[in-house]
């Protein structure tokens, strides 16, 4: 979906969310900014209940009461190291905007139960990002998790160089931030928690991270992967 919003496109950054009011559905509903173009702001989303079913059905040029640009983003100072993104499902959404934000390529770790979770990502390989694909019914690249594909990269490389960073489900992210502690690599996770408001007030998207709890919508929704307690 995209949206014209030529202002918040520019103050958008990669990891940043916006807050849809979707027509008839009462709490705002947050998706993460996937891209940006000089007119407007992209989106990704999966129909999964009520709010992105009354998305997905709006007419074309419809006007959508959204709040964005909201939460903190990717930092992606790199240091010369080299940028390993790992995506499941529609995390995809925002790494695709981060991955089209970085100075340098790196290799994408794109997973989902099938074939049918896999977006074509030409603009993404068209930059020289390398993508590596698994499914878990095997229907489309390497059968089994994209963290497999992550461990046998990371193996055969030099972890001292490479900085991770991760959004898709909790199994996968917490998978994603024990290989970054075996090998020592810094990294940066994206968290979805269910969230009402937003902006920090409604507290129902708290997180434990070392010995306080955080709000995943203005703390987050990005946070060193290290901080998190999984
Ligand atoms: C910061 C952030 C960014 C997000 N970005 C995207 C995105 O780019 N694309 C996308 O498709 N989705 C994204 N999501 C998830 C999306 O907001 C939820 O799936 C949303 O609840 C869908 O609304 P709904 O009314 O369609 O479904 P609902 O009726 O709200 O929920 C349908 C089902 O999904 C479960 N669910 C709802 N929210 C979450 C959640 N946050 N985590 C896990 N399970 C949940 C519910 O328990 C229910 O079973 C993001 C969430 C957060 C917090």
């Amino acid at each position: 979906m995209i949206l014209k919003a030529p202002t918040i496109a520019r103050v958008s950054r990669p990891g940043q969310f916006a807050m849809l009011k979707a027509p008839g559905v009462f709490l705002r509903r947050p998706l993460s900014i996937a891209g940006v173009n000089k007119d407007g702001i992209e989106f990704i989303y999966r129909v999964v209940g009520a709010g992105t079913r009354e998305l997905s059905l709006l007419p074309r040029e419809s006007a959508l009461d959204i709040i964005a640009p909201l939460g903190n983003g990717y930092e992606y100072d790199l240091k010369n190291r080299v940028p390993l993104l790992v995506a499941g499902g529609t995390g995809i959404a925002s790494l695709r905007f981060l991955a089209l934000s970085m100075p340098v390529a790196g290799v994408l770790f794109y997973g989902g139960k099938t074939k049918n979770d896999i977006l074509p990502l030409k603009e993404i390989a068209a930059r020289g990002w390398k993508i590596l694909i698994a499914t878990e019914d095997g229907s489309r690249g390497h059968k089994g998790f994209v963290t497999d594909l992550l461990k046998r990269h990371i193996g055969a490389g030099r972890p001292g160089n490479m900085v991770l960073y991760t959004c898709g489900p909790h199994g996968m992210e917490k998978c994603v931030s024990q290989i970054a502690a075996d090998n020592n690599i810094p990294g940066y996770v994206s968290l979805e928690e269910m969230m009402a408001c937003g902006t920090g007030n409604c507290q129902g998207c708290a997180v434990k991270t070392g010995d306080s709890y955080k709000m995943v919508c203005s703390d987050g929704p990005v946070f060193n992967i290290n901080d998190i307690c999984f």
